[in-house]
């Protein structure tokens, strides 16, 4: 990393630290040179490979547009759709790679949309996975009451 004020090829950590989120690290750094001192940051690239090949970097303002439409008239805010775009980040990078099909984000997106809201999930599954019939609603509303009477089950037991 060059000094941004001399151009030196050189610097000095002082001192790091990790982001809240906990995705990057910021690094300030000393010139030895002219002692000037910078901030760095560093976060593992992550691109996404949309359908059409063309290869861009990881966007969360990217997976909040794509879910706020299936949001729409649901008791859902800008907050929480910046929660869900960073769960969903979360998961992607844990998985380690640093490239993915627009399909896997659209998959990441699946788990934390149903725990926020059903059916915005529904709406938003209903696109994504092309239900072309009124079974496909049937076997996802299945799945979620069976998911729901599971967990009903659970919390009795506890
Ligand atoms: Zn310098």
């Amino acid at each position: 990393m060059h000094c941004p004020f001399c151009r030196h090829s050189d610097s000095r950590v002082i001192d790091s630290r990790t982001s809240d989120d906990g995705l990057s690290i910021r690094r300030r750094r000393q010139c030895p040179e002219c002692g000037g001192r910078f901030t760095t940051t560093e976060t593992a690239s992550l691109n996404v490979i949309k359908r059409s090949g063309v290869m861009e970097p990881f966007s969360r303002e990217k997976v909040i547009s794509g879910v706020r439409k299936a949001c729409q008239g649901r008791p859902v805010t800008e907050g929480d759709l910046a929660v869900l775009a960073q769960r969903v980040e979360e998961a992607v990078r844990q998985t380690g790679v640093s490239q993915l099909d627009a399909n896997e984000i659209g998959l990441a997106i699946l788990g934390p949309l149903r725990e926020l809201d059903e059916v915005a999930y529904l709406r938003f599954a209903s696109v994504y996975q092309a239900f072309d019939s009124l079974e496909d609603f049937e076997c996802s509303i299945r799945d979620l009451r069976a998911d729901r009477a599971k967990s009903a089950a659970a919390s009795d037991e506890g």
